[in-house]
């Protein structure tokens, strides 16, 4: 090492909860609950002092985090920055606090927001130094070297930093990291408090689907790492020991790997599981669902997983550049359910080109595939509208088209305008129920919340209205093709009552 241990503080910044924006997925990756780990591993194993600050997970004040900083006296702090659905004043007065105070001599951010965003998140927040691009160990760890020997960050591959002229230097690594080289990651009390332990099996994917950022905070030309059985394994037998603890999520963004190589590292990883007796979830695609594999992995303990449906009309899934067909979808729901596994899925019914026809496409596939007897997948499935971020191919491309419409000052998020006005307007209505739905059940669904006794046919019933809404809405819009504002407001405001009554009084707090 260059220069002598530094102290470094990672953290996990508090989240504020946005009501209308309470079920929007992927302002974040799943995966992103290591990232912070596996760097405080790399720079524990170049013999630095670290200490990560769950300031989300622990339900901590930016005062709190202060008295811990001012405790561990820091000579690097990084934050891994978490994008909100807005630009987040409230982290950036703290970091200027931080450095007006004197306290540290280097603060750094890193995580999949910043990577993407790191011109306007470096315009944004004054008191950065640096953004550690993608994965975070090694350039993290030179970083805490450079820094240490008092030189300039300034050339670091995977470094962004501002430069004198108002620019923005930065380069990134051409060569990814071999996962399989890295230290494990260091879990806090809070992440083991979680209902699973998180692992990360692999990185990157081999998809390129045209709504996924996945690639973009990657980067490099190996699109998907997959860690070694044993190393994973090696990782497992080592928590186990430690807590005990035999419930995991693999978070990996794609758990298999392309092709046969994929399901072979797969069927070896099952292998591997069998004889440690846990319980496991994982995410993947549709085309890597095989009966063998599957049947391996369930007797090796999986119990949940979440596949990416996305739609049920080719024409759609072909726009998405998915790489998947219909017929795949319904195979990969026909194996998982032989084998006991009712999935979790992932489901765009609206985007940005979708027409009348398409949705109608998708409600019958839901409705043959029986997708639409659950509240919290129906719930899902019938508002999920395309969720657009930059550094994604659909963001530019809209951009390109001039239908993108930036939802705030960051540039990081946009909306698109539909294609077709009907759509647009099911869309909305659908929106505006489904986060009425999402308040009244936030408790229940939360686990802060017992649900009443006969809540099994009380949910059923308005799983029914649900479908039944979104039924009547989309005959009315193929027979009429828009409504009025007042027509929309009214079925709005009727569904919600309903819901209102039906939910009211029946749902008890938690003694
Ligand atoms: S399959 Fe999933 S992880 Fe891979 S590119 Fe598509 S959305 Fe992203």
């Amino acid at each position: 090492m260059a220069g002598d241990p530094v102290k470094i503080l990672l953290i996990e910044h508090p989240r504020d909860f946005k009501p209308e924006r309470c079920n929007d997925i992927a302002n974040t990756p799943l995966s992103s609950c290591l990232v912070s780990g596996y760097a405080a591993g790399m720079l524990q194993s170049r013999g630095h002092e670290v200490e990560i600050v769950e300031g989300y997970l622990e339900k901590l004040q930016y005062s709190d985090i202060l008295a811990i900083a001012v405790s561990f006296r820091p000579d690097i702090v990084g934050v891994h920055m978490v994008y909100q659905w807005g630009r987040d004043i409230k982290l950036s007065g703290f970091l200027l606090s931080m450095k007006d105070s004197g306290l540290c001599r280097h603060i750094t951010a890193y995580g999949f927001y910043p990577t993407v965003a790191f011109r306007s998140v470096l315009n944004n927040f004054s008191a950065l130094d640096s953004i550690v691009l993608g994965e975070p160990e090694n350039p993290f760890a030179e970083l805490a070297e450079t820094v240490s020997s008092g030189k300039s960050v300034a050339g670091i591959a995977g470094v962004a930093v501002r430069s004198g002229d108002g620019e923005v230097l930065y380069n990134r690594p051409d060569v990814p990291q071999n996962p399989d080289t890295l230290p494990f990651p260091v879990r806090t009390e809070a992440l083991y408090r979680l209902n699973e332990v998180n692992l990360l099996g692999s990185r990157g994917c081999y998809g390129s689907c045209t709504f996924c950022y996945i690639n973009k905070y990657y980067g490099g030309a190996q699109r998907w790492r997959g860690r070694g059985p044993e190393n994973i394994t090696g990782e497992i037998n080592e928590i186990i020991a430690e807590t005990g603890k035999r419930e995991f999520y693999f978070t990996d963004p794609n758990f298999f790997g392309p092709g046969r190589h994929g399901q072979e590292r797969a069927l070896r990883l099952a292998s591997l599981l069998k004889p440690l007796k846990i319980k496991f979830g994982i995410e993947g695609r549709v085309n890597d669902i095989h009966d063998k594999t599957i049947e391996a992995l369930v007797d090796a303990g999986l119990r949940n997983i979440l596949i990416g449906l996305e739609s049920g009309r080719n024409e759609s899934l072909r726009r998405m550049n998915k790489m998947t067909t219909v017929e795949q979808n319904e195979q990969a729901l026909r194996t998982l359910r032989k084998h006991g596994i009712e999935p979790n899925v992932g489901f765009i019914m609206f985007e940005p080109d979708s027409s009348l026809e398409d949705v109608r496409t998708n409600f019958e596939f839901l409705k043959r595939n029986n997708l639409l007897n659950n509240l919290p997948v129906t719930a899902n499935v019938l508002y999920h509208h395309q969720i657009i971020l930059e550094g994604t191919q659909a963001y530019s491309e809209l951009a390109g088209g001039g239908r993108l419409n930036l939802l705030n000052d960051t540039g990081y998020e946009g909306s698109a305008y539909f294609k077709a006005g009907s759509v647009s307007c099911l869309s909305g209505i659908m929106r505006r129920i489904t986060n009425h739905l999402f308040q009244k059940m936030d408790g229940v669904w939360s686990g802060r919340v017992i649900a009443p006794p006969d809540s099994g046919r009380l949910y059923e019933d308005v799983n029914n209205l649900l479908v039944r809404t979104f039924d009547d809405a989309l005959c009315g819009l193929e027979a009429e093709g828009t409504f009025s504002a007042v027509q929309e407001d009214e079925i709005v405001e009727r569904t919600n009552r309903q819901i209102s009554e039906m939910l009211a009084v029946r749902i008890k707090k938690q003694e």
